[in-house]
């Protein structure tokens, strides 16, 4: 723990901000920009001080970005927001108590408190233990790892990818034009029974199937798992193989269900459209650890994103004794742009689909653009607001 004296059971916080994700720091944003009044006491409790952002991922695994790039400095956010920040874990929630347990024993007490922790990741559940196992939650670990392997020189020439969406297939990309590689890996994407990219459109499919073969990156339609020690898909081993990557959704952490809170059956906390729980209306959820009561919405960061200023505008509202009235309405579609890796990247949008250097320049100018806004309100030395 650290930035805090929350060393004993009683501190109460306002309000608690739980995991710094990326709807999150959009209320560290409004919280700066509106200048929180300063009576009033505000956590903010994650384990790391920075957010890394998944979406810069693939890029710096074809070393297009440097790893300092695609993070989001929450610890200046928080400071400069008037947020204390304490650098640790929820372990536990008791929604009717209103206190949160810390992975260190510690508790905080909270008047109204917001989670944005995000999902864990499940790949040893679904696929078996092995050292070679590498989950891409949490991505910060994912990240470090294959930094670490780099660093030592030590890089997989054969790359297993589980999983078919498009977290899978952009690590598939970047698998194989690794940076620093001697030689391209060889990468198999094992996509599961579900195939490739359930739920785009056949045209993002098709250009995505055939961009993966152009770049020798073997897809197979299997579920894998490991048995005996070896990587088999259905009766078929992908032996030999140095390295398995699984991005295979995310679970829900067993605190939550645990806690009590109304949850969907796979245990994420259910909110209503104003993002605020169902059953324990001072507590509010957002980003993949929540689920919507009113309408399916896929774990993904644009929705986190997006539902970032809604919450924040929420929060604000609740604190100063008035209702929640703003609504996350969804776009009909959104924009999803795949990075091929190579130069280029796939972009999907509804039934639409397109390819090329231009969509990569757009995919670069997105998401830089996103953390950069961070970076000037993070940066307390000029007037960016
Ligand atoms: C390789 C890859 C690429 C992706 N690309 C895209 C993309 O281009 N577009 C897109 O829309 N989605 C993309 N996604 C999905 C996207 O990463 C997630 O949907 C998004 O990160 C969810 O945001 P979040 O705010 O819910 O949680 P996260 O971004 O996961 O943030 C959670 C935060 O909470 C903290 N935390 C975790 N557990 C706890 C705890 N117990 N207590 C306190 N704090 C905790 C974490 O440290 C972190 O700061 C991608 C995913 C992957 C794997």
């Amino acid at each position: 723990m650290a930035g805090s004296d929350f060393s004993g059971e009683h501190a109460q916080a306002e309000l608690l901000l739980v995991g710094g994700g990326h709807a999150h720091v959009a209320v560290l944003a409004d919280l700066i920009r509106r200048a929180v009044p300063s009576t009033l006491r505000i956590v903010l409790l994650t384990p790391e001080p920075r957010l890394r952002y998944s979406g810069m991922v693939p890029g710096w695994l074809a070393g297009q970005h440097g790893a300092g790039e695609g993070l989001v400095d929450l610890a200046a956010l928080a400071a400069r927001a008037g947020v204390e920040l304490v650098l640790d874990r929820c372990t536990g929630l008791d929604p009717v108590a209103r206190q949160v347990r810390l992975a260190s024993g510690g508790t905080i007490a909270f008047g109204l408190a917001s989670f944005d922790t995000g999902g864990e990741g499940r790949a040893a559940a679904l696929l078996g233990e092995d050292p070679r196992l590498l989950d891409v939650r949490p991505i910060g670990a994912f990240v470090e790892r294959l930094a670490a392997l780099r660093a030592s020189g030590r890089l997989p020439a054969r790359v297993v990818v589980a999983g078919g969406g498009a977290g899978g297939v952009e690590l598939a990309f970047g698998m194989r034009n690794l940076a620093a590689a001697a030689a391209p890996p060889q990468v198999t994407l094992a996509t599961g029974r579900a195939g490739l990219l359930p739920g785009f459109a056949p045209a993002v499919r098709r250009r995505v199937a055939a961009a993966l073969a152009r770049q020798g990156i073997a897809v197979i339609a299997e579920d894998v798992r490991f048995e005996g020690g070896s990587m088999m898909a259905g009766a078929s081993s992908l032996e030999p193989a140095d390295l398995v990557i699984a991005a295979l959704g995310s679970a829900a952490p067993a605190w939550v269900r645990e806690s009590g809170a109304a949850t969907d059956n796979a245990g994420f906390l259910l909110v209503d459209a104003h993002h605020r729980s169902t059953s324990h209306p001072h507590i509010f959820a957002a980003g993949d650890i929540a689920a919507r009561a009113d309408r399916a919405l896929p774990h993904s960061g644009v929705h986190a994103v997006f539902a970032g200023p809604v919450f924040a505008a929420n929060l604000r509202s609740v604190l100063a004794g008035e209702p929640a009235r703003a609504t996350y309405r969804p776009r009909w579609n959104n924009l999803y742009l795949m990075n091929t890796g190579d130069g280029s990247a796939i972009a999907s949008y509804g039934p639409l689909a397109a390819e090329g250097a231009w969509v990569l320049a757009l995919k670069h100018r997105i998401d830089k653009g996103w953390t950069a806004k961070y970076a000037r309100l993070a940066d307390a030395s000029g007037d960016h607001l």
